[in-house]
């Protein structure tokens, strides 16, 4: 390995930015963060958002709720405030609010998961709310200048807030994208001929040296665990003398991607 894209680095880089940037609002920042029956794990990830919140003095109300229905009353009052400038939604969430989250307006959706928000991606729109994962991808490969013109890459994971969001930015910089799932057929022949590989599959570590090609650079989005050891969905072990660039985990794309939803939160109360 020539390289480690740290994300730590990258965070820094992106949180350097937010005193100027809250200095010069001229309204002040507060989200709405909705969930359905949280789990502790939910809970955990809540509270993280809450002390950034804090930290950066920004508005932060929970709200817990039991049933749909209850979801649904706290989603329109949190659309409808003057107040609250970005919304939240906690995931995984049933598929029957799904027409509900879709209706969050533009300028309050924070994740960018609305359809409205997502179309505006495919079709490479500026300043607008990216799924922030996904977001991060990029990031990473923009901190470390690394050139994405006629490269080949592929990502594997075809999900609505890291795979698909990631098709339109890789052509917006002129690479060559091809998008693997569970049901992809030769998926290491596709693999061996990348440049760029995006792991966001939810497997602890799936992809092997023997899948890729020498000096490939590997992003690893995955989280999982492992032992009680969180890993990503790479072997970052057993590649690491092959590649030339590698994400680790953890310390890679999921502290960039905490940095983005808090700039994203900053940029919610930009009057536009
Ligand atoms: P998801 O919605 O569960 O989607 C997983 C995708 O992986 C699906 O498209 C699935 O294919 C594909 N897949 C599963 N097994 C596969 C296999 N053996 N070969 C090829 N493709 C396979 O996952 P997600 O929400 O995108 O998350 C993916 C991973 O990223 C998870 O580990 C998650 O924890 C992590 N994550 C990290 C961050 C972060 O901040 N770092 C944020 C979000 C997610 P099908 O579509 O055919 O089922």
């Amino acid at each position: 390995m020539e390289l480690l894209l740290d994300g730590k680095k990258v965070s820094e880089n992106i949180k350097s930015k937010f005193e100027e940037k809250i200095s010069k609002l001229t309204k002040q920042p507060k989200i709405a963060v909705l969930s359905l029956n949280p789990n502790d794990s939910n809970l955990t990830y809540i509270k993280r958002i809450e002390k950034n919140c804090e930290k950066y003095k920004i508005g932060f109300v929970l709200k817990i709720t039991k049933t749909e229905q209850e979801f649904i009353t706290e989603l329109n009052k949190a659309k409808e405030s003057k107040e609250i400038t970005g919304i939240m939604c906690q995931q995984p969430l049933p598929r029957s609010l799904f027409n509900e989250i879709n209706t969050i307006p533009l300028e309050k959706d924070i994740e960018g998961i609305t359809h409205e928000s997502l179309g505006k991606v495919f079709v490479g729109e500026k300043n607008i709310n990216i799924p922030c994962t996904s977001k991060a991808v990029m990031e990473v490969l923009d901190y470390y200048n690394i050139d994405l013109t006629g490269k080949n890459v592929v990502v594997v994971g075809r999900s609505n807030i890291v795979g698909k969001p990631l098709i339109p930015q890789f052509l917006e910089k002129n690479a060559t994208v091809t998008v693997c799932h569970s049901k992809t057929k030769n998926i290491e022949t596709i693999l061996q001929m990348a440049d760029i590989i995006v792991m966001a599959i939810g497997k602890a570590k799936f992809l092997k040296k023997e899948m890729i090609k020498e000096g490939a650079i590997i992003i690893d989005v995955g989280i999982n665990f492992e032992d009680g050891k969180m890993c990503g969905d790479v072997d970052f072990e057993d590649v690491k003398d092959k590649v030339y660039a590698i994400t680790p985990v953890p310390g890679g794309i999921g502290v960039v991607t905490n940095a983005l939803l808090m700039d994203n939160i900053i940029n919610s109360a930009v009057q536009k």
